[in-house]
């Protein structure tokens, strides 16, 4: 348990672990989750119960699994029943995994966003890190109010300015858009 708990996953947010529950029709699920995450705080400790976990850090899929979220922050993994099984917390929002799988948020390291909402959908197909590669100012702003939780959606690593073809051609065009 410690030695996932050490993991990766330990950095998963809980909204990236509903996130990341499928199959997809427990995606709308995770989708209306999120939309009433963004109204009313979120509980302190979510608790996914009976889930298969997909480690990543071995080929196997761990079946039957509890995982427990306290304040963002995986605080326990391991069996949903029997001996050592995870204790739910009282005060957690249980989420049934039976019949789902649970694996670390996905990374994204190529996207154009173009819509604020675009963010919004990769979250909930459970990717929760993204690398934009046609920067505008106005990414700056949503990355922070996505930070700040004022605004559902993965990490968002963000780039400057777009300056390649088609919209510059020339080694002339080029020294131009970087000198302005
Ligand atoms: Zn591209």
């Amino acid at each position: 348990m410690s030695t996932l708990r050490d993991s990766h996953f330990a950095q998963l947010t809980a909204i990236a672990l509903a996130a990341a529950l499928s199959p997809a029709p427990t995606l709308v699920a995770a989708a209306d989750g999120a939309a009433e995450a963004s109204a009313a705080p979120a509980a302190s400790s979510i608790a996914i119960v009976d889930v298969t976990l997909i480690p990543m850090d071995r080929p196997d899929a761990l079946p039957h699994q509890t995982v427990v979220t306290r304040d963002g922050t995986i605080v326990a993994i391991g069996p949903a029943k029997g001996d050592g099984a995870v204790v739910v917390p009282g005060d957690a929002q249980r989420i049934d995994g039976a019949g789902r799988w649970l694996l670390p948020g996905l990374i994204d390291n190529h996207i154009h966003c173009l819509d604020e909402r675009d963010l919004e959908l990769l979250l909930a197909h459970g990717v929760t890190t993204v690398r934009n590669l046609k920067g505008a100012p106005w990414h700056l702003e949503l990355r922070e109010q996505i930070r700040r939780g004022e605004r559902i959606g993965p990490t968002c690593l963000t780039a400057g300015p777009f300056l390649n073809e088609p919209d510059f051609k020339t080694p002339d065009e080029f020294e131009a858009a970087v000198r302005r």
